[in-house]
């Protein structure tokens, strides 16, 4: 990477009782992407609150075995910090946790950022409208509240680990944890382990369970489609070109970014999956002989209506003679085993939940109360929604990153975190030139936004594939997948209509 060119002013800190410009939330590529593209605008008082005591977000918090990202390196990071030596077309956690570190140290990030400091909740003050922001942990003082004049909230929508309420869990005496907390201290040499879950982070750490446990029985409740995987190490040519050859990198980065939006076709036209739907049968039929298994591992929803997957290896590690596929529905968890519905127990050791995360009901214990005391609980009433995933009516100076409908099932998030920080700097832009307080979308230009949201995704493959997912809300709403292309999305935030806002208050003298 080169030099970074930002100018050298720094306010790493308000004085007491002082607000920031902007108060950020996490250190994922989320917050780092906002704190990176505030201080290209030339904003330097800002604050990163950080509840672990490393940057890194999903890729500090993920250390399963095997985890990594399925979107190609070249396209998965910035778009304005290229790196030209990927070691594999697919990158593993450990590199991107690299690349985030360098980004961090390259802009200078790391004096902004408040370690071991956890938001507990977050209140407006309408008096001078700034936020409160309650903060806990080894790096806060007790009951400390930090303030700003904005907030930018970059926790990540896949956050929360979900674990299922399954009956007698409790009485499990061997040891569980969830892929986002895995217990490196445990040695899975020879035991009986339970994996419940076949989703993108299962697909990836059961081949490398499946090879070290004496025994892997899978808890299948829906089959994934999934896609091989093309990957292989970055070549020594491929990295010079990079390198040497302007313009090659950037090729590379857009051809993979086309690849992957052509997906969008077949939200609405599912017909259009069907040569993707092919590769994938094709794929599984490939490296799986047994029919029984074969049967038991075919999807028999619509492709897309789930992330599809990409993996070449975890159909080999479920032909395994020591992997065993159960697709009967838990029952019970007794003290040292597993209970199905056809009445079969299962001996376990432990049990590995990659039972994914709270992603639309992410917000149903948040503390965060906004002007005239709303809370956003009472606001979402009806289902999590916000303008563009970014802006909530009744909370003013409060954006989400990645919040809801923001989220995509074929690229790259960094591509959605870019044009959302470029948003929110809009949005800053327009309330400071007024030499206004607060900015808010309105509760008219949501609504808006949010009825074209439902409309798009009605008969889309989500909402009409004939399978539940994380997407979709417990009424069957889909709250979290954007419903367009992501040129769609680049658009809508380059443009904001200053009428979709109310601009008012008084900036702080
Ligand atoms: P997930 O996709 O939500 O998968 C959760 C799995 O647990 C599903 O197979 C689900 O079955 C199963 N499950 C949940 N509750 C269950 C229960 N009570 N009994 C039995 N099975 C149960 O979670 P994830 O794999 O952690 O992935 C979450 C998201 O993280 C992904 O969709 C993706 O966006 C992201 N991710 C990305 C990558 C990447 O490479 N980019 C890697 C990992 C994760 P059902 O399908 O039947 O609900």
């Amino acid at each position: 990477m080169g030099a970074h060119e930002s100018p050298a002013v720094v306010t790493p800190a308000a004085g007491p009782g002082e607000a920031y410009g902007v108060v950020i939330v996490g250190t994922g590529f989320s917050g780092l992407g906002m704190a990176i593209g505030l201080k290209k605008a030339g904003v330097h008082d800002f604050v990163i609150l950080e509840k672990a005591g490393e940057v890194g977000g999903t890729w500090r918090e993920n250390t399963y075995p095997g985890c990594g990202c399925d979107i190609m390196s070249l396209l998965y990071s910035f778009s304005f910090e290229p790196k030209a030596d990927w070691s594999r077309m697919f990158p593993k956690q450990a590199e991107l946790l690299e690349y985030i570190k360098e980004v961090v140290a390259k802009y200078e990030l790391e004096q902004h950022i408040r370690f071991n400091t956890e938001v507990t909740g977050a209140e407006y003050n309408d008096a001078d409208d700034t936020w409160g922001v309650t903060i806990a942990g080894a790096g806060a003082e007790p009951g400390e509240v930090v303030r700003g004049r904005a907030l930018a909230a970059g926790m990540g929508p896949l956050h929360q680990p979900s674990i299922p309420d399954l009956p007698g869990l409790d009485s499990f005496e061997g040891t569980t944890f969830h892929s986002a907390e895995w217990n490196h201290d445990y040695d899975l040499t020879g035991k009986r382990v339970a994996v419940i879950g076949t989703g993108a982070s299962a697909i990836q750490f059961v081949p490398r369970v499946a090879k070290q446990a004496g025994a892997l029985t899978l808890f299948q409740r829906t089959p994934p489609w999934i896609l091989p995987k093309p990957d292989r190490r970055v070549t020594g040519v491929e990295k010079a070109l990079f390198r040497r050859v302007p313009g090659v990198q950037r090729g590379y980065r857009n051809g993979i970014y086309l690849m992957q939006e052509s997906f969008v076709l077949g939200f609405k036209n599912p017909k259009l999956l069907k040569a993707a739907s092919g590769l994938a049968k094709w794929h599984l039929n490939r490296q799986v002989k047994d029919p029984e298994l074969r049967r038991k591992l075919t999807p028999d929803y619509t492709m897309g209506c789930k992330r599809t997957l990409v993996s070449s290896d975890y159909y080999p590690a479920l032909t395994r003679p020591n992997v065993e596929v159960t697709t009967e529905g838990i029952a019970e968890i007794r003290p040292h085993s597993i209970v199905t519905t056809d009445g079969a127990e299962h001996p376990v050791d432990a049990i590995i939940f990659g039972t994914g995360f709270h992603v639309t009901d992410a917000f149903e214990h948040a503390h965060i109360v906004g002007r005239g005391g709303v809370k956003i609980q009472d606001a979402w009433q009806d289902g999590v929604e916000a303008h563009l995933g970014v802006s909530v009516a009744g909370f003013p100076n409060l954006f989400l990153l990645l919040g809801p409908n923001s989220g995509l099932g074929h690229n790259s998030m960094i591509f959605v975190i870019e044009a959302q920080v470029r948003y929110v700097l809009r949005c800053l832009r327009m309330r400071d030139a007024a030499g206004a307080g607060r900015i808010a979308v309105r509760a008219s230009a949501q609504d808006r936004f949010n009825r074209w949201v439902q409309a798009k995704s009605e008969g889309a493959v989500w909402v009409a594939g004939g399978c539940t997912s994380w997407y979709l809300d417990r009424n069957g709403v889909n709250r979290a997948a954007w419903p367009a292309s992501t040129v769609n999305y680049w658009l809508r935030t380059r443009r904001l209509d200053p009428a979709d806002f109310e601009i008012a208050g008084k900036a702080a003298s």
